[in-house]
């Protein structure tokens, strides 16, 4: 392997020592570990573009990492692969202001983009991914962050993207094909798409632009206990509708229990509100915000009328008076760690847990928000795993996240079994009802395939098949 790779890169960006081919091995998740041949550290395009062209003319699989973080096991690899690691390309190319677009390589993380940014009057929206994850990986991953109500899911702040195509050479999409600004997708066929959500299946991206948004000068953040998970679900559907506020989301209590350090929550106390809906309201002045902060607590009303259990609005400063662990939630990105430390905890072979996370993450209906619920808090109850649920409106209230999380023991081989087949279970009991994997794991489209339109099939695998005719890249994405 190391021979094929030698003509492109300096010897000691590729590792094949047993140490570090295990560091790649896995993730959070429930996959197995499965340890590449190979790692190549990349620092530039014409580095990536020297490395795929060798491993299309030796036919070695090449999958992309960047920190790992995905909650799918999307960057493990498989035994003859090599891992192609972008972490060292980290430059932010271009700050553009009047066009309020960032240019970015896919090394560069959340919190290293929110350095560039700070004094700017310009802001990116977050997810709850760790700040030292990447931006445009989770761009192209299609997730979904803080601004996700208002600019939809994250592969729609892509304005276009330089790319290694599987043959080696370099194309760029959107207005940056033609032009020296990097504003837009359109309005020339919309070739950007052939990137986003196809894992790296299609070309490794080696830079990408990505919308950025005026700064609000008042900010308020605050969260709503819901009695129910359904005062909760109309909740974030009334305010999806509403200018109130930029970001709506909601967690269910077994996450709340997580944050103050149980790592397996018992059953809920009946007098526990099942959900908090946290909510984000932005102002130009603090009239405007009075004036927004006036209008929810009116919905509120109308939804306490309506029968819907909801107490008063608090502030994060009124949370983290009450108990300091909330300051995380202060700012973002911010670090959700305790969601997979466990120090303390003691596994049954009496050693330490190392925590495991992993979740079905979907895209669906917002008016089926309840239905789904109550079909899936069962199917997780009866596996043992506390219903923890975490979902958000999304795009001005389209759609909608729906993801049900949960926790484990990586080295407990049994508990892998059943969060392999509790995340089976969620997904059959989700999927009619419109609710579609994002971050699709492999196992994930596996259920998927049986339910595809024929046609939208052949045409994903035809558009594969055209790009990459020698199948090297992401070979467990998509695959037939
Ligand atoms: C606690 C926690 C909370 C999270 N919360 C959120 C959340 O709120 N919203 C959300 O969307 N995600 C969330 N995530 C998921 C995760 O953080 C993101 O998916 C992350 O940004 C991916 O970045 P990464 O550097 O880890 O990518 P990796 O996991 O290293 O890469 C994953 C895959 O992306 C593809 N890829 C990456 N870069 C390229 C490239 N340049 N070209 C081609 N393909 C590429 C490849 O298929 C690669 O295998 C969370 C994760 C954790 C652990």
């Amino acid at each position: 392997m190391r021979n094929i790779f030698e003509p492109c890169l300096a010897g000691e960006r590729i590792l094949d020592d047993p140490e570090t081919l295990a560091a790649y091995a896995d993730d959070l998740t429930e996959e197995d570990p499965v340890a590449p041949a190979a790692v190549l550290l990349p620092e530039n395009a014409a580095e990536v573009q020297a490395i795929v062209r060798a491993a299309a003319r030796d036919r070695v699989p090449l999958v992309v990492r960047v920190t790992g973080s995905n909650v799918a096991g999307l960057a493990v690899p498989t035994p003859q692969a090599a891992v192609v690691d972008l972490s060292r390309m980290d430059r932010v190319v271009e700050l553009d202001r009047d066009e309020m677009v960032v240019v970015l390589e896919p090394g560069v993380t959340w919190a290293g983009l929110k350095a560039v940014l700070r004094g700017t009057g310009l802001r990116v929206g977050y997810p709850l991914s760790p700040p030292h994850s990447s931006v445009l990986a989770n761009c192209l991953l299609d997730g979904l962050g803080n601004l996700s109500l208002r600019h939809g899911s994250l592969g729609d702040w892509l304005t276009g993207v330089e790319v290694v195509l599987p043959d080696g050479s370099l194309a760029r999409t959107g207005t940056a094909a033609v032009s020296d600004k990097w504003c837009a997708r359109g309005p020339l066929p919309d070739l950007t798409g052939l990137f986003v959500a196809w894992q790296g299946a299609t070309g490794i991206v080696v830079r990408g632009g990505v919308h950025l948004w005026p700064e609000p000068v008042c900010r308020r953040r605050l969260f709503v206990l819901a009695g129910t998970r359904g005062a909760a679900f109309e909740t974030m559907r009334r305010l999806a509708r509403s200018a109130i506020a930029d970001d709506v989301g909601g967690l269910s209590w077994p996450t709340g229990r997580m944050l103050f350090g149980v790592a397996r929550p018992g059953p809920r106390d009946p007098a526990e509100p099942e959900f908090f809906v946290y909510l984000d309201v932005a102002a130009d002045t603090e009239r405007e915000l009075a004036f927004r902060l006036e209008r929810l607590e009116r919905l509120l009303a109308e939804l306490r009328a309506a029968g819907h259990r909801l107490e008063r609005p608090f502030t994060i400063e009124d949370l983290v008076r009450l108990e300091p662990r909330f300051a995380r939630f202060s700012e973002f990105p911010t670090s959700l760690d305790f969601l997979f430390h466990r120090p303390g905890e003691t596994a049954p072979d009496g050693g330490p847990v190392h925590g495991g996370l992993s979740w079905v993450g979907t895209y669906g209906p917002l008016s089926r928000l309840e239905v789904a619920a109550d079909r899936v808090v069962p199917v997780l109850e009866r596996a043992g795993f506390a219903p923890s649920i975490v979902s958000r409106p999304m795009k001005g209230g389209h759609f909608a996240v729906l993801r049900m999380l949960v926790t484990f023991d990586r080295t407990d081989p049994a508990e892998r079994r059943r969060v392999r087949d509790t995340h089976r279970a969620v997904l059959e009991a989700v999927l009619p009802l419109g609710f579609v994997p994002y971050k699709c794991p492999p196992w994930a489209w596996e259920l998927l395939r049986g339910r595809l339109d024929p046609g939208y099939e052949g045409l994903l695998a035809a558009v594969r098949g055209a790009l990459d005719p020698s199948g090297i890249l992401s070979p467990r994405a998509w695959r037939r």
